[in-house]
């Protein structure tokens, strides 16, 4: 093993620097994870372009990787070996608090980035913190003995499991938070790797209906919606989404609007609640906008509206993603577009961010 790891660091606002770091020292309850791949999202867009801390960072929070070091108490604990094949959660939690005890490391105080400034969160902790390999663009990660890990289930591919988040997040907010199941009528926004990854959960879960809507620059991203399974796309550049909806449900509206639209503003919210069947829809929100003036609570409250937050996933949201890439029942080859090594870090997160057709790109360090 080599005696240094290469790391990409975020340095400042579109900045990576390369740095190399010593083979950091394994305790008896850790853990070192070899790298294969880390998935980029458009969270890494957003933070990449603006950082919320000033800390040099090791970005990468959707990390696949083989155990390469791990100490004896963690082997014993956690029920790995070197040499297996895991998913790390970008969550670190307490393992004591209530929502560690539910699975929902998520809502764990000791993760959670915001609110607590020792919080560790991998891709998010800066690598001024030993030992420094808190993120998935490296060599390799440190494991703490509270990280949470997933063994990859047999035949699924690294590549294909870099996938995981987005898909346990469809699986955590359109089936768990907003109870899409057997004949639901579903708007999804956006069709980017996390609205096709709620495409996927909601046709698996028995959805009557799909609808999914982007902009131009998604021309091919609609496309491969349709061959996941979704019924309807709409351009919104070119139709009225409003209107289309209403002619495709017959003017009763959807029963779920998702917004995963990353940073369209109050548009997809509006148009969300405008969709929505007369009472008793359910509308997940991302927490993409600030403040919203004149924010229409009375159509919401008259039309009696559950509002969701996105928030990440749970453990057994995880689990079934895992199950879910590993099935063959859908061409998910689709989805993953785009492969990267770590030289090209600063392109790969831009990849995510351009209009074109990448959809999920993995940042392979080894490739
Ligand atoms: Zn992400
Ligand atoms: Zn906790």
């Amino acid at each position: 093993m080599a005696e240094k790891v290469v790391a990409a660091v975020r340095t400042g606002p579109e900045r990576t620097e390369f740095r190399e770091f010593d083979m950091p020292d394994i305790p008896d309850d850790g853990a070192l994870l070899k790298i294969e791949v880390a998935g980029i999202c458009g969270t890494d867009v957003k933070f990449y372009s603006k950082p919320p801390i000033d800390d040099p960072v090791i970005m990468g929070h959707e990390n696949i990787g083989i155990i390469a070091k791990a100490g004896k108490t963690f082997q014993k604990r956690r029920g790995l070996k070197e040499g297996d094949r895991v998913f790390a959660e970008h969550y670190v939690g307490c393992y004591n608090c209530e929502h560690c005890h539910r699975g929902d490391y998520r809502l764990c105080l000791a993760t959670d980035w915001r609110k607590n400034p020792d919080g560790i969160r991998f891709g998010y902790t800066p690598m001024t913190r030993a030992p420094h390999l808190w993120g998935g663009f490296a060599q390799y990660m440190y494991l703490p003995w509270n990280s949470v890990l997933h063994s990859l289930p047999d035949g699924l591919s690294p590549e294909l499991a870099g996938v995981v988040t987005p898909m346990a997040n469809g699986i955590q907010w359109a089936l768990f938070d907003c109870g899409v199941g057997y004949q639901t009528k579903l708007l999804v926004q956006g069709p980017g790797q996390q609205g096709l990854s709620q495409v996927v959960t909601g046709k698996q879960a028995g959805a009557e209906l799909i609808i999914v809507t982007g902009t131009s620059k998604d021309a091919k991203r609609l496309e491969v919606a349709k061959k996941l399974g979704a019924d309807f796309t709409i351009n919104v550049e070119e139709e009225d989404p409003v209107e289309r909806i209403a002619e495709i449900t017959g003017g009763e509206g959807v029963d779920v609007a998702l917004d995963c639209t990353a940073g369209a503003g109050t548009a997809p919210l509006l148009l969300g609640l405008e969709a929505l069947k007369r009472k008793g829809g359910t509308l997940l929100v991302q927490q993409e906008v600030a403040e919203f003036p004149n924010f229409p609570l009375a159509k919401l409250c008259n039309k009696y509206v559950t509002v969701k937050c996105a928030r990440g996933h749970n453990y057994q949201s995880c689990e079934q993603a895992l199950q879910q890439l590993n099935s063959d029942r859908f061409p998910l080859d689709l989805i993953t577009t785009h492969r990267f090594g770590l030289e090209q870090t600063h392109d790969a997160i831009k990849a995510v961010g351009g209009s074109g057709d990448a959809i999920h790109v993995s940042l392979m360090p080894w490739l």
